[in-house]
């Protein structure tokens, strides 16, 4: 059972007050965050003022809402009116936003309490949560590995016990990829299903906001808050959300047909990797699903066609932070153009600064058919051949990354190193899918390993369903939980 239940439980007993329980996250992160630099800021006043008003519903006989009490971490690079907002970064250092993102509003509306901002990759590209203002974020199993990235901090934020549940984004694995390197559970919602307003951009036909969670259970529950259609958005879906949380549990996954793709599993991926996952997938089998393996040819081109889209977008979107309309601004310029080229020198990291200039690259007269064009095209192939392996099967399993979580530094001087990292979960987002990762096992020297289900178009219920059981069988051990705070 996820934690959410428990600390409802307790909540509704009187053995705990959401006050209680918000100060002592609190005090818990001020004791031990610095081991891991998984929160970067806390929001003590407006959770503890949150926690009180529950209480004071709850005293007067109010209804428990689902999220009533229950702390959660936000990534850096969601709106929460009046809070700081910086994507980890100097060009957006001391920024306050000036509204509230559509999915944190929504969250909060249901009771959850934004009690800090996680760390995270500048701008969310990375994948070992290195390119932060911040400085990195270790992984609570080791501290001497990376957390995975870009929404390292969330994923350790809850792999060390701090708090039940964050919120991370994912442009093309930065909730999975951090998740399974870190050992817990991370979704990636249907591109549409979670509302993108007050989400600052990364690459806006790829992002999607998701939660990360130690159980199963919890993960669905806050999901059930995130989703819905928001007028905000305009790539926003406009379709009911199920109740994810309710008929979680089913007896068997007799009938599923699980894909497997082969260059997924191929010498590629780590050994201890690649046999955790067989076990995963033997695992499957015998609560009642059937393996399978297909031939997915697309892997490489999916990679490259990410790395031409996504930046592409960079280039486009992060045109805003020009020292004029957001962020900080080099006073001592003396032009304007010398203040807007001075100001994104001074202001962007080398990884957000490489992404522009091959985004602009891909984007300029001479090469936007050939690269970007072209890319466009490949990702069609890559949605269409999706559509068609779900024809055959409910779910695609891989691991999640092709290794576990890297030494700090191993892959910093290494992008393509680096970009490799997303090679199993790039394809989903170009796609458009839902995902996620979930422990299955550690390796040889202890790190933990993530196993990753996709699903079809809005089959995240099917998908929690699958995890569930899965999560029932293995028994997982995490190694802090967050109980010890209850
Ligand atoms: N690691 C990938 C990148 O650097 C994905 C990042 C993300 O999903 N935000 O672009």
């Amino acid at each position: 059972m996820g934690v959410l239940r428990k600390i409802h439980d307790a909540i509704r007993s009187k053995a705990l007050g959401c006050e209680e329980l918000t100060r002592s996250v609190i005090d818990q992160i001020a004791q031990k965050n610095s081991e891991v630099n998984a929160f970067i800021d806390v929001f003590e006043a407006r959770a503890i003022q949150m926690a009180k008003a529950q209480d004071e519903a709850l005293a007067n006989g109010a209804e428990l809402p689902v999220g009533a009490g229950i702390p959660v971490g936000i990534k850096d690079n969601m709106c929460i009116d009046g809070e700081l907002v910086t994507c980890a970064s100097n060009i957006l250092k001391g920024y306050r936003s000036p509204y509230t993102s559509t999915a944190v509003g929504q969250i909060m509306a249901a009771g959850f309490i934004p009690v800090g901002r996680t760390n995270m990759d500048e701008f969310a590209m990375g994948s070992s949560n290195e390119h932060s203002v911040y400085g990195p974020v270790s992984n609570p199993w080791n501290k001497s590995l990376v957390s995975g990235g870009s929404s390292g901090g969330s994923a350790a934020a809850v792999a060390a016990g701090l708090v039940p549940l964050t919120l991370g984004s994912d442009t093309g694995g930065s909730i999975r990829q951090p998740a399974s390197f870190c050992g817990v559970v991370g979704l990636k919602p249907t591109y549409g299903r979670v509302s993108r307003y007050g989400l600052v951009a990364f690459a806006s036909s790829l992002d999607q906001i998701g939660p990360f969670a130690q159980y199963v259970d919890d993960a669905a529950l806050i999901l059930e808050s995130l989703c819905g259609f928001d007028p905000y958005d305009s790539t926003s879906e406009n379709r009911s959300v199920e109740p994810f949380s309710a008929n979680l549990a089913v007896d068997s996954l007799k009938g599923k047909r699980i894909g497997v793709p082969n260059q997924l599993m191929s010498q590629t991926i780590a050994p201890d990797v690649r046999e955790s996952i067989s076990e995963a997938l033997k695992r499957f089998e015998s609560l009642g699903a059937s393996i399978d393996y297909f031939d997915f040819d697309l892997v490489d081109e999916a990679l490259a066609t990410y790395y031409i889209i996504a930046p592409a977008e960079v280039s486009s979107n992060l045109s805003r932070f020009d020292g004029v309309r957001y962020g900080n601004r080099n006073t001592a310029a003396n032009s304007l153009k010398e203040m807007i080229q001075t100001t994104r020198q001074q202001g962007f990291g080398d990884e957000v600064k490489r992404r522009i200039i091959l985004g602009t690259y891909v984007l300029s007269s001479g090469y936007y058919d050939a690269y970007y064009g072209k890319a466009q095209k490949v990702r069609a192939v890559v949605s269409e051949t999706y559509a068609n392996l779900f024809k055959s099967y409910d779910f695609i399993c891989s691991p999640t990354a092709p290794t576990t979580a890297f030494e700090k530094g191993a892959n910093l001087n290494d992008p393509m190193q680096m970009y490799l990292s997303d090679i199993a979960t790039i394809p989903v987002n170009l796609a458009g899918l839902p995902a996620m990762s979930f422990p299955c096992g550690l390796d040889s020297s202890g790190a933990p390993i993530g196993c990753q289900l996709v699903g079809g178009w809005f089959k995240e219920r099917e998908l929690l369903q699958a995890a569930h059981a899965f999560e029932r069988a293995m028994e997982f051990q995490p190694k802090y939980s967050f109980e010890g705070v209850l």
